[in-house]
């Protein structure tokens, strides 16, 4: 689905990713682990373009995205992405949140936008705040509706960037129960997180990043169990 070869980027001076090449397939759950500032969020942004990458290449569905005479818009319909802030429009309800997209990218018509996304907030059990405000809802609820405003556009793959970091710790398990329910329904996902009972649990592989590399992957029984580089494994010790 995704083929990313020799990936680097600079921040000025800063050479935040070294060389990374990855491909990942379709219905893989590939979960980044690693300490902070290692650039486990500029490398899930360079996917989609969100930062350019300084040198590389990155095929999604067999385009190459970081050819200039690409316009990125339609392939980046097709990766959703959920933050640690959640990023929600707090001028909108619940439901234009959701229907935004389908309507202005997609050109879908209202009614048939709302039917959808009632659908989806029926899924994640919020059918009952479609027409609150964000600041109505609680950090789990919020991140459940930036959820399903990604799925709105029907994506074919999902990109989360530690998505319950930032939720109290009794919110946090709402939010791995809706992103299990994605894995079984087989969707292809790269998830930046540190609940690693999550990655072990749903990973099809976990990548250890340090210092702008990828240090070590591989399945996430065999790099938690017996991780072999000395930082993964000086990470874990800290980490688990
Ligand atoms: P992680 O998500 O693993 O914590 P990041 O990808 O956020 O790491 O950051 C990696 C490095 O790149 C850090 O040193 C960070 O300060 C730097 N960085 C990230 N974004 C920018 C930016 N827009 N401008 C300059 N430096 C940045
Ligand atoms: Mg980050």
């Amino acid at each position: 689905m995704i083929q990313v070869s020799n990936l680097n980027k600079e921040f000025g001076k800063l050479q935040v990713l070294k060389n990374i090449d990855i491909n990942i397939s379709q219905g893989e759950v590939v979960v980044i682990i690693g300490p902070s500032g290692s650039g486990k969020s500029t490398f899930l942004r360079c996917l989609n373009l969100l930062e350019e990458p300084t040198d590389g290449e990155i095929v999604f569905e067999g385009i190459s995205i970081t050819d200039k005479t690409n316009n990125i818009n339609k392939q980046r319909q097709k990766m959703g992405m959920v933050f640690q802030q959640f990023n929600l429009f707090p001028h909108m309800t619940v439901m234009e949140n959701i229907t935004l997209s389908p309507m202005k990218l997609k050109k879908m018509e209202k009614k048939e936008a709302e039917k959808g996304a009632l659908t989806l907030l029926k899924r994640i059990g919020l059918e009952d705040k479609a027409f609150v405000y964000p600041n109505q809802l609680s950090g789990g609820q919020k991140q459940r509706i930036a959820i399903a405003r990604a799925l709105a556009m029907s994506p074919d793959m999902m990109l989360f960037d530690e998505p319950t970091s930032a939720l109290d710790p009794e919110m946090v398990g709402e939010v791995l129960q809706v992103m299990r329910e994605l894995v079984a329904e087989g969707m292809t996902m790269v998830v930046v997180t540190h609940e690693m009972g999550f990655a072990k649990e749903v990973g099809s592989r976990v990548i250890f990043m340090d210092e702008g590399r990828i240090v070590e992957e591989g399945c996430p029984k065999e790099v938690f169990t017996h991780p072999k580089h000395p930082r993964t494994k000086d990470f874990l010790g800290k980490v688990l």
